[in-house]
């Protein structure tokens, strides 16, 4: 498998428009801040499509008032929107919030009970009562992505096995199927640091297998990490969850590298019985 610059691997001033698919509001900016800025450099259009962070469904106490979901790493949703419409607009990025439940809100449509009891679970295809979800997000997908002239679509590929990045990059799969051509990112920090999230050893080749994809290329983008943690630290509210402070998140952006370079990578796959369908567009 070759590895290429991303930077000379598309036509840059032919794409219409980049869409990053952005499971949580900041999954964007900690995995492709370094893309978000060169786009910008280049005036080149980029939409960021954030899926999840709507506001947590609320239930009825006993004393009959509303409260509150608020299950472990609660943050105002309200809160986390303006943190990412601050990032976006200072990336010059368009952003749009779908506003769907996260996944550890989300209910059997059958039984009304809570689907997933953990963000991450080691699952090979979603639950069968999220199902409904997952073609809903499909359809809304479709509708966003696909008539929007010639478009490079960037996916996350579900390092850490979080539910929602792993639906997101199967939907992104099917979007490919309809001649969106696709790139997987790597889900930052879960890439670096695997003592966040579920611990277990993940990385970008076990994710693609999950997907039943098979690498064709991987493509590098040196970042500063200057102008990455800048964009980062819009979102206040979640570094210290996941790296305690602004030395841990620099600590993080610098360790990841290529020849000695801090970088992003982006993989170009194929399915595993050999068919590259996401290569018509370019
Ligand atoms: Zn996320």
């Amino acid at each position: 498998m070759k590895t290429v610059a991303l930077a000379t691997a598309y036509p840059w001033y032919d794409i219409e428009r980049v869409i990053i698919l952005s499971p949580h509001m900041d999954d964007a900016a900690l995995s492709c801040g370094g893309l978000i800025n060169f786009l910008n450099e280049r005036q080149t259009s980029c939409l960021v499509i954030s899926i999840y962070g709507g506001n947590p469904p609320t239930v009825r106490s006993k004393d009959g008032s509303l409260r509150t979901l608020q299950r472990k790493g609660y943050v105002n949703p309200r809160l986390r929107r303006r943190e990412d419409v601050a990032a976006m607009r200072a990336a010059n990025a368009d952003v749009v919030h779908l506003g769907f439940a996260d996944g550890i809100y989300r209910r059997s449509p059958l039984s009304n009970q809570i689907i997933y009891r953990q963000a991450r679970e080691r699952w090979v295809a979603p639950r069968v009562d999220d199902l409904g979800h997952v073609e809903e997000l499909f359809l809304v997908l479709r509708q966003l992505c696909l008539g929007l002239g010639r478009i490079l679509l960037v996916s996350p590929m579900g390092i850490g096995q979080h539910v929602d990045h792993t639906i997101v990059a199967r939907v992104a799969l099917r979007l490919a199927e309809q001649r969106a051509s696709l790139l997987f990112y790597e889900d930052f920090p879960y890439v670096v640091n695997r003592s966040v999230g579920n611990g277990g050893a993940d990385g970008p080749l076990s994710a693609l297998q999950r997907l039943a994809r098979d690498p064709v290329a991987r493509m590098v983008l040196p970042v500063s990490v200057a102008a990455k943690a800048s964009l980062i630290g819009h979102y206040q509210s979640q570094i210290p969850a996941l790296f305690e402070d602004s030395a841990g998140l620099h600590a993080a952006l610098q360790s990841h590298q290529h020849e000695g370079t801090p970088c992003e990578f982006y993989w170009k796959t194929r399915d595993i019985r050999g068919t590259q369908r996401d290569e018509e567009n370019e």
